[in-house]
């Protein structure tokens, strides 16, 4: 069986209040035609709350875009995993490109956070994928079974279940240029058979999320395909009516 789709908005260092209480009536409004499609919201972390209390009684899966790798201690500006987990998180994206790129964020921290993540029960997602130069150079796999073996060795005990891995190729994040379907494809599916191998059967049951680009008029093209279970949106996930158009696809 299919993992069940999951789309997530990734709203960046963007978006305000209005936009948290106006994403979530137009989510609600279009709640029929939404049902089988796991939906969630990754604002920035000082709207979680608002987010938890507009969406009480909503299918509406909340994330947030960043926790620390450590439980607590001087850190001045983190925020822990059992701080968020308080506030109603479900969701906690991982090794984002932007992260890894401009925070340095290391594959050591990546599997520090999902050891953090997947022991307090929450949903890990985290995002592997190649830069252009990696692409044409040919490292694409390479590269990105690096990144998932981090993944794999932060879950360590903890369920597979709690686990989503975000293909995102960094030439395609905010560029306008998506990789077409099948080039996603193909990653996918090589990430699909390289979890199978290293989880065995709970290999088959990870949800795995494209995202780059992804918009209304490109999206159900790419969750068409066999091994992309969903998306992770960006740019498009700040306009209502485009990411429930998304979401729909899904
Ligand atoms: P984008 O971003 O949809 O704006 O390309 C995707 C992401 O960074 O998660």
């Amino acid at each position: 069986m299919q993992p069940q789709p999951l789309v997530l908005a990734n709203w960046k260092l963007n978006g305000d209040r209005q936009l948290v209480t106006s994403m979530v009536s137009a989510l609600r409004d279009a709640a029929d035609s939404l049902h089988g499609v796991n939906v969630g919201i990754c604002p920035p972390a000082i709207y979680i709350p608002a987010l938890t209390e507009a969406c009480y009684y909503d299918a509406i899966g909340v994330g947030v875009q960043h926790i620390s790798e450590h439980p607590k201690g001087a850190y001045t500006g983190e925020l822990a995993v059992s701080m968020v987990k308080e506030f109603g998180v479900d969701y906690v994206l991982i090794g984002h490109s932007e992260r890894r790129s401009l925070y340095q964020e290391s594959d050591q921290q990546v599997a520090a956070k999902v050891a953090q993540v997947t022991s307090a029960g929450l949903t890990a997602v985290v995002c592997v994928g190649e830069s252009e130069a990696q692409r044409e150079a040919g490292e694409t796999l390479t590269v990105v079974k690096a990144q998932l073996a981090a993944a794999l060795q932060g879950l360590a005990q903890s369920s597979p279940a709690l686990l989503v891995i975000a293909y995102e190729p960094v030439w395609a994040i905010g560029t306008g240029q998506t990789a077409t379907p099948e080039q996603a494809q193909q990653v996918h599916a090589e990430i699909r058979s390289w979890l199978q191998q290293q989880l065995g059967d709970a290999g088959k049951d990870i949800t795995l999320l494209y995202g780059g680009s992804v918009k209304p008029d490109n999206a159900a093209e790419l969750f068409a395909q066999a091994d992309i279970n969903g998306g992770l949106i960006g740019g498009a996930s700040l306009v209502a009516d485009d990411f429930i158009a998304i979401c729909q696809a899904a």
